[in-house]
């Protein structure tokens, strides 16, 4: 068990709330970005002199270009659904999480500079303005939100905590105070195209390590390509795949399937990172420069097709966001015209024949899976073919005997978070992430107690880190997580084909 200065919270009966815990989170706020950064990405290295006018300035252009955004700031009536629904809140009783009140450190901002009783009449309409104490209350709480839209599901209008909490970063960013995490790594994809800074040399030298060692355990040579021109796929992957645990067991996974199948692919050195942490930080401006590089290398090597590695995240950019980023996609072959996720494929593939798999090569295990926020609540919701509720489930169906969900209130639309999104997995918010991660760690617990569940799969980069470093907190084996294509790995039958 890992010794920190915090408690990690008991588990309780899901459903249950916590005691309320005033404050109990206002002392834990991510490092601020170095000057370096935020000036490599064109915001101010400090808090810039007249920063409070700036920054309503800044609200007012996102208020403009943005209608959701005020929609949203207008329409809570307080009804009180969303109070218990964040897994931060339920984590730490720090009333602070609950979506109402993180939304409202906006709202009486937005109230106060850009409503006319906010102007008139402040006190009476709970409007406050922009105080260096509610700056601090901002920097600290909006990065306590992973933005990962669960509470939006329980509220009767739809309002996206996760969209005011990237307003809020937006504006942040913009007169100086950015999160370090998320803004070294944007800064290193524009650099050098992956968030773990791994040039083209090492990557190459990876991938011919991971082909050596597949040919040594398979006897099968499983190509793991890069930069191949002509190729028909570019496989577009968090970087974690290329090497940490268990992330690259499912980089094999996409390989072997690949392989089998007979498609030709490619990953590329110039675009070597499906995340897009910009997401995160509100900045079109750096989604759009990330995405680009995308384009920019399935042109240069001419693929036919674009398929996203497991990454929920970048998933909901590619799904969501990516045509208006960088497309027109019309370069692809006209039968992908669109990213296709890599579950997606492989699902095709098994019902086509294309590729078999043995399950019981997977008997060993019994199953639960995560839902990630970004694949389950951002993308095609449903539990029929084509949804992302199915999709994961079927392939891991294919590729194991024994599988179980965890409780129906909390999968789906209605998962939680793992605690580690939106630009929260660093260290500097370790208490966050473990206690962010009760919800997903009772429910686990639930399974483990009744079917004797031993191994959780999760199709995100950022879950499975998440899950890896907090799970050991509670009581788990961070060995339980596995990556899907880590199951189809162990499953697929390698040259054989009925
Ligand atoms: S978006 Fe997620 S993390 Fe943010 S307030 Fe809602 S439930 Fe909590
Ligand atoms: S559920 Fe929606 S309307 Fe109700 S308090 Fe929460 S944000 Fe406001």
């Amino acid at each position: 068990m890992p010794k920190d200065e915090f408690k990690t919270p008991d588990l309780r009966v899901y459903g249950e709330n916590p005691a309320l815990e005033p404050d109990s989170m206002g002392h834990s706020s991510p490092y601020k970005a170095l000057p370096e950064h935020q000036e490599s990405l064109g915001f101010p290295g400090e808090l810039v002199d007249g920063w409070h006018d700036k920054a309503i300035d800044k609200m007012g252009d996102l208020l403009s270009k943005n209608r959701a955004l005020k929609v949203y700031l207008d329409s809570c009536v307080k009804c009180g659904a969303c109070t218990d629904k964040c897994h931060y809140y339920l984590g730490t009783g720090d009333p602070k999480n609950m979506p109402v009140a993180r939304q409202d450190l906006l709202r009486q901002v937005y109230r106060r500079h850009f409503t006319l009783p906010g102007k008139l009449f402040p006190g009476l309409v709970g409007a406050k303005d922009l105080s260096e104490e509610v700056l601090e209350d901002w920097y600290t709480y909006f990065h306590q939100c992973s933005q990962c839209r669960r509470c939006s599901v329980f509220c009767p209008y739809g309002i996206d905590t996760a969209e005011i909490s990237m307003a809020a970063r937006e504006i942040m960013d913009h007169i100086g105070i950015g999160q370090k995490y998320c803004n070294e790594i944007i800064a290193k994809v524009h650099q050098i195209g992956n968030n773990l800074g791994l040039p083209e040399a090492a990557l190459i030298d990876t991938l011919e390590g991971l082909e050596e060692d597949v040919e040594e355990e398979t006897g099968v040579a499983v190509r793991f390509p890069v930069n191949e021109e002509g190729a028909d796929v570019l496989l577009v992957t968090p970087s974690a795949d290329f090497f940490a645990e268990p992330h690259v067991d499912g980089l094999i996974g996409y390989a072997k399937v690949f392989h089998q199948a007979g498609i030709s692919w490619t990953v590329s050195s110039y675009a070597s990172e499906a995340a897009n942490f910009a997401l995160f930080t509100g900045s079109y401006e750096h989604m759009h420069k990330i995405s680009s590089r995308i384009r920019k290398a399935a042109q240069e090597l001419g693929v036919k097709r674009i398929i996203f590695g497991e990454c929920g995240h970048a998933w909901r950019v590619a799904y969501s966001f990516l045509n208006t980023l960088a497309g027109p996609w019309d370069f692809l072959d006209p039968a992908y015209p669109t990213p296709q996720h890599i579950c997606e494929v492989t699902l095709d593939l098994i019902e086509r024949g294309a590729i078999n798999l043995d399950p019981s090569a997977n008997d060993d295990k019994v199953l639960t899976f995560h839902d990630s926020c970004n694949v389950a609540r951002a993308s095609r919701m449903g539990d029929t073919p084509g949804g992302q509720f199915h999709i994961p489930r079927a392939v891991i169906k294919a590729a194991v005997n024994k599988f179980v969900d965890m409780a129906p209130d909390t999968i789906h639309e209605k998962t939680f978070c793992c605690g580690g999104g939106g630009g929260l997995l660093t260290d500097d918010l370790t208490e966050l992430r473990v206690k962010g991660a009760l919800p997903r760690m009772e429910a686990l617990q639930d399974v483990v107690d009744t079917h004797g569940v031993t191994h959780m799969a999760a199709i995100c980069a950022i879950c499975k880190s998440q899950f890896t470093k907090v799970m050991p907190y509670y009581g788990f084996s961070m060995d339980m997580v596995v990556s899907i294509h880590q199951l189809v790995s162990e499953a697929i039958l390698l040259g054989t084909k009925e």
